[in-house]
């Protein structure tokens, strides 16, 4: 029975895991390397809980229970009794393996780790780990609390067991699974992706300005968030890691990261997380910055 979940990397995509499985009755640690992200997590989910008090969709008594049943922690020692672990931290292979290495040492050897990784092979951060059949890919939208699918990717050796357990407690979680093969970028990124890159190139040749491309596809294709609001949203640097992942795992130049990507990356200019990307979101309202 899984009782205990923790959670490794407090970023947007953590803070909203450790919400949503806290909201569902689990006991969760959330662990960073920062203790400053810790700190902006434990206030983002205090902050969206209250969201969902106010808009009715849970109560009081709920918001405060979930709360309650998150501790945070700096050190993966603390991980010993946790019966599943999700990783979500920083879109990058060796941050990945290393954490996963350290935590075969140190979880029980019947507990569950799982990746929330939006593009990495599932089953070479399975090989990192003692224990690859009981490692799957556990994909999460953002934002979390809000987004109703989950992308379940199996790797080669993931066990039917291990499936099954999972998919079961995302239907405990309230969402929806998809479950895809473990290639690059799996099902939602695969597509998704190439069509924010593509709107990045749109607005490097000239084609259309950040206001003109986001109003295009909004009105014109019904979608609720333009492409460059979108990465933004998401975080370039994540949006460049899964490009270079399509790059290179599927070896197609139709994948190369737009070099206006690579630039605001290389800048610091990372989205909404940084306060400037495709926008600027330094006062009230979010400004085009080109
Ligand atoms: P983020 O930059 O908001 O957060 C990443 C966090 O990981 C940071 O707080 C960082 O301090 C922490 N971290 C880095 N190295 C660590 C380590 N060794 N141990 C513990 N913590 C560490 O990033 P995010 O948007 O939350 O993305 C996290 C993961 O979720 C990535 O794999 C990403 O691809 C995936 N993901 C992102 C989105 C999205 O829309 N942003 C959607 C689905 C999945």
């Amino acid at each position: 029975m899984t009782k205990l979940v923790g959670v490794i990397g407090a970023g947007q995509m953590g803070n909203g895991i450790a919400h949503v499985f806290a909201l569902a009755g689990y006991d969760v640690i959330l662990s960073d390397i920062s203790e400053d992200a810790l700190d902006k997590a434990v206030e983002t989910i205090n902050k969206n809980l209250d969201r969902q008090v106010s808009k009715e969709a849970i109560s009081t008594d709920q918001a405060k229970e979930a709360a309650a049943r998150i501790t945070t922690s700096s050190n993966l020692g603390d991980f010993s009794d946790v019966d599943l672990a999700i990783e979500a931290a920083t879109e990058n292979e060796d941050v990945k393996k290393a954490i996963f290495k350290e935590l075969s040492e140190i979880m029980k050897p019947d507990a569950i780790m799982a990746t929330n990784t939006s593009s990495i092979s599932v089953t070479r951060l399975a090989a990192a780990t003692d224990r690859p059949e009981k490692f799957i890919g556990v994909h999460f939208m953002n934002p979390v609390p809000l987004m109703k699918l989950v992308e379940l990717i199996r790797g080669i050796a993931t066990s039917d067991e291990t499936y099954d357990i999972i998919q079961n407690i995302v239907g405990k979680l309230g969402k929806i699974s998809a479950t895809s093969e473990d290639f690059p970028a799996f099902i939602v990124n695969r597509i998704l992706m190439p069509m924010i890159n593509e709107a990045i190139y749109v607005l490097y040749e000239g084609v259309g300005t950040v206001k003109d491309i986001d109003l295009g596809m909004e009105l014109g294709t019904n979608h609720p968030m333009g492409p460059l609001k979108l990465a933004d949203f998401i975080g370039l640097d994540t949006c460049l890691a899964i490009m270079q992942v399509l790059y290179d795992g599927l070896a197609d130049s139709k994948y190369r990261p737009c070099p206006l990507l690579v630039k605001y990356v290389e800048a610091g200019w990372l989205g909404r997380k940084t306060g400037r990307g495709f926008y600027d979101y330094s006062g009230d309202e979010p400004v085009p910055t080109r």
